[in-house]
């Protein structure tokens, strides 16, 4: 899914044990793997690649580079925002701010992994893969169901407590 979607997911969770924050460490980046395994949409990326086989060692500094980094930016920046913006109280801006983190980085991991796929890097990606489902969801059914899916998991947590 979407780093944006991962992280009102990771600080959701996290908003569950606001005095936790290595629980909620724990439990945004697991979460990340449990979500990927549901059928959805991805933006598409022009010139970074992170799909099977994928190696970014030759990336050379192109426009589609630049636009590819831009919007994982945007993306980053407004998922943490929003998760900030949506669960965290006082006293728990840490918490939240770590549990919609370690939600993404397995995707940063990815990324690492394409630069150098050896160890644990490797490790953890083939279980990226493997639990990433391969259904792929596109056009605007993807586009609503991801909204729509972030958006339920945002007024669960904000209800629960
Ligand atoms: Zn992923």
């Amino acid at each position: 899914m979407i780093l944006s979607t991962h992280a009102i997911v990771g600080g959701a969770i996290a908003s569950l044990f606001p005095l936790h924050p290595a629980a909620a460490a724990i439990a945004g980046f697991a979460s990340h793997f449990a979500i990927d395994a549901i059928p959805h949409w991805d933006y598409p990326l022009h010139s970074i690649s992170l799909g099977k086989g994928a190696n970014n060692r030759r990336l050379s500094f192109s426009r589609a580079t630049l636009r590819d980094l831009s919007i994982i930016g945007i993306d980053a920046c407004a998922g943490l925002g929003l998760a900030l913006w949506m669960f965290a109280a006082e006293g728990s801006i840490w918490t939240i701010a770590i549990g919609a983190s370690t939600a993404m980085l397995p995707d940063a991991l990815q990324f690492a992994h394409t630069l150098y796929p050896r160890g644990l890097l490797h490790v953890l990606q083939r279980f990226h893969w493997w639990i990433h489902s391969k259904r792929a969801l596109t056009g605007l059914f993807g586009v609503g169901s991801q909204l729509a899916f972030a958006g339920t998991i945002a007024v669960l947590a904000r209800n629960i407590h």
